[in-house]
């Protein structure tokens, strides 16, 4: 199975039809029908590690101030617990995953999924991630779960490779400030390159890294992506853009053909 990242940007994403939601549904058409979805979203930082492990996960609006619509949205899909236990056995004895009852998806998880898997038919299990970790601790848990893409398991990260709050501009036609662009441009190429030391490494990036990353959420869900790519592996990224100067909306696909 291919592993996916997906920059999600704004929640709204899920009610709109754009050139990145288009990219989305694609991308959903084109990738083999997975058995079950295992997402590592932003929007679940926890102390430890999680994996949710309900047969009904609810889903959650985890977001103020935007319209009604969006708080009507639901995203049926089942859970499986079966494969929280997978997951939790491929983590040992690195982490001791909990498993967990009262999560459900996150709006990382179904704002994507909306448009990459419209039907709502495939289980979706959701990974946490302990924000006490550095970024390399994120890398290495990850590969552990390699394993799962034989399994019929599609991983889906899903973040922002920019992401910054403080220096949104809520225009429509906002440019990206140069700090992101640059910082975008410098992953791009990591990204083409397979070059996950840099990737990995955020702090040496300097002062473009730590505009785009203030904090850690957005960017680590990539970090679970990349460390799926075998070294053989191409990497493709079906959509990019930076959105209101500050949320980078680039998304990258391993194990899919370009295009
Ligand atoms: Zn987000």
């Amino acid at each position: 199975m291919p592993a996916v990242f997906f920059g999600h940007g704004s929640p709204m994403n899920a009610l709109e039809q754009n050139r990145y939601t288009a990219a989305w549904r694609r991308l959903g058409e084109s990738a083999p029908q997975p058995k079950a979805i295992l997402a590592i979203s932003a929007h679940w930082f926890t102390r430890g590690t999680a994996v949710t492990a309900m047969d009904r996960p609810r889903t959650i609006h985890d977001f103020g101030g935007f319209p009604r619509e969006l708080f009507e949205v639901q995203y049926p899909a089942p859970g499986d617990p079966k494969l929280a236990a997978r997951v939790r056995e491929l983590l040992a004895p690195a982490v001791e995953a909990a498993l967990d009852n009262s999560w459900g998806l996150d709006h990382g998880a179904w704002s994507v999924l909306v448009h990459a898997c419209p039907r709502a038919d495939v289980p979706v299990v959701q990974l946490s991630i302990d924000g006490a970790k550095p970024p390399r601790f994120h890398y290495e848990l990850a590969q552990k779960l390699t394993p799962l893409r034989d399994e019929g398991v599609l991983i889906v990260g899903s973040g922002n490779v920019v992401h910054n709050l403080g220096q949104i501009q809520w225009t429509g036609d906002a440019k990206p400030y140069d700090w992101a662009q640059r910082f975008n441009n410098e992953v791009r190429e990591f990204l083409l390159a397979r070059n996950h030391e840099r990737l990995i490494d955020l702090a040496a990036l300097g002062d473009d890294a730590r505009l785009s990353v203030p904090t850690p959420d957005h960017y680590l869900p990539l970090l679970y992506v990349i460390a799926q790519q075998r070294k053989d592996e191409t990497l493709s990224l079906p959509v990019d853009g930076i959105e209101h100067g500050s949320i980078g909306m680039l998304t990258a696909a391993i194990g899919l053909p370009a295009g």
